[in-house]
C-alpha cells in the first residue's frame, strides 16, 4: 500500500507530502513516529492512503480506485496500451500491458 504522509516543521505551518510504501496506514504512522519521533521539528499531521497505479497485478482505474478484473480481454500484449471507460465510474484511462517473465523448476524424480 503506497501512503502518503503529511508533516510540518515547526514552529512554521508548512506542510510536507511525502510517499512511503507501508502495509498500513498504523504502520504509516507507527513508522513514521519511529523514524521522526526523536527530532522536535517535526511533527506528524495525517497518513492516507494513495492509489497505487503503476506496476498493478489488474489495472486500477485513475479515479475511482477500482480494480479491472477482467483485463485480460483487452488482449494486451507487452507495451501495448488502449483506452478503456471505467466499468464502474464509466470515467475514461489509458491501460498499459507490462509483462514480466518468471521460470520455475522442479526435480524430474
Ligand atoms: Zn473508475
Amino acid at each position: 500500500m503506497l501512503v502518503q504522509i503529511s508533516y510540518a516543521i515547526e514552529p512554521t505551518r508548512a506542510v510536507w507530502n511525502i510517499n512511503r510504501i507501508c502495509d498500513s496506514l498504523e504502520d504509516a504512522k507507527a513508522n513514521f513516529e519511529k523514524e521522526f519521533g526523536g527530532q522536535k521539528m517535526y511533527r506528524f499531521i495525517s497518513a492516507k492512503q494513495v492509489l497505487e497505479l503503476e506496476d498493478t497485478i489488474n489495472p486500477i482505474c485513475p479515479y475511482c480506485g477500482k480494480e479491472m478484473r477482467d483485463a485480460w480481454e483487452l488482449y494486451l500484449n507487452d507495451g501495448d496500451e488502449t483506452e478503456v471507460d471505467c466499468p464502474y465510474c464509466e470515467e475514461p484511462y489509458i491501460v498499459q500491458c507490462n509483462v514480466s517473465v518468471s521460470y520455475s523448476t522442479r526435480n524430474l524424480k
